[in-house]
């Protein structure tokens, strides 16, 4: 997306009535990104056309002070083939040891919903829409998702998926740009566009994990949900 692009696209969400979650200058968070980065194969996010040059313009990056606070960079996990993608909100204190998302608890549940639909992680690929451990596994704030969300859109296009699965209330906020929560967005599909991707992306929100193993009670709406999944995953005769 270049610049232009994306400046005249947040017009037109402002004109559409969305004014939440949007920066006034857009450009300025992806020429921070440039500065504070000294990646000498590109300079610029926009110029990306593959992981590996993405996992590296993260590493490189300086953007978010969550950086400094963690020990590194979560980048993702899975089958970049993959044709289901799953964002969550940030690696915690387990990924943040392993350099993988979704390994502690929350991934062990993860993993068994995945099950559940006849999925495992080579089956679909992971990320977060923060790659860095915020300090004491506390929620990302709207600064750093806005400093990271480059990462992911551009993460998004180059996995270029047919289902995003958004985890919580965070990766559907920032994936969805919606100031709506979870509990209204979940339940039902939307679709992910981007200038830079051909056709809409099905998107779907559910209950994160990690609030599913303190709530118990929210599991059977999750049930619900990655039986709506199912469904859409079958009419993609996968594999
Ligand atoms: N929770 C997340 O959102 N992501 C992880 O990687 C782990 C826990």
């Amino acid at each position: 997306m270049s610049m232009n692009s994306n400046l005249s696209y947040i017009k037109f969400l402002r004109k559409s009535g969305i004014n939440f979650f949007l920066q006034d200058n857009p450009k300025k968070s992806y020429e921070e990104n440039k500065l504070s980065t000294n990646q000498s194969f590109s300079e610029n996010i926009e110029n990306i056309n593959n992981l590996e040059d993405l996992k590296e313009y993260i590493n490189n990056s300086n953007i978010c002070n969550l950086k400094q606070k963690s020990n590194q960079t979560v980048f993702a996990d899975g089958n970049p083939s993959a044709k289901i993608m799953l964002i969550g909100e940030a690696p915690g204190a387990e990924e943040d040891k392993l350099g993988k998302p979704f390994v502690g608890l929350a991934g062990k549940l993860l993993d068994k919903m995945l099950a559940a639909i006849k999925l495992d992680r080579n089956l679909v690929y992971i990320t977060n829409i923060v790659p860095w451990r915020p300090p004491n596994n506390r929620t990302p704030n709207d600064k750093e998702i806005l400093e990271c969300l480059p990462f992911i859109q551009k993460h998004i296009e180059l996995i270029n998926p047919k289902i995003i699965i958004l985890l919580g209330g965070t990766a559907t906020k920032a994936v969805l740009a919606s100031p709506i929560g979870i509990t209204k967005l979940r339940g039902k599909w939307h679709r992910y566009n981007s200038l830079n991707i051909k056709n809409s992306i099905l998107t779907r929100a559910m209950y994160h994990p990690a609030f599913l193993l303190r709530s118990p009670n929210y599991k059977k709406q999750a049930w619900e949900d990655l039986q709506e999944i199912k469904i859409e995953i079958n009419k993609l005769d996968y594999e």
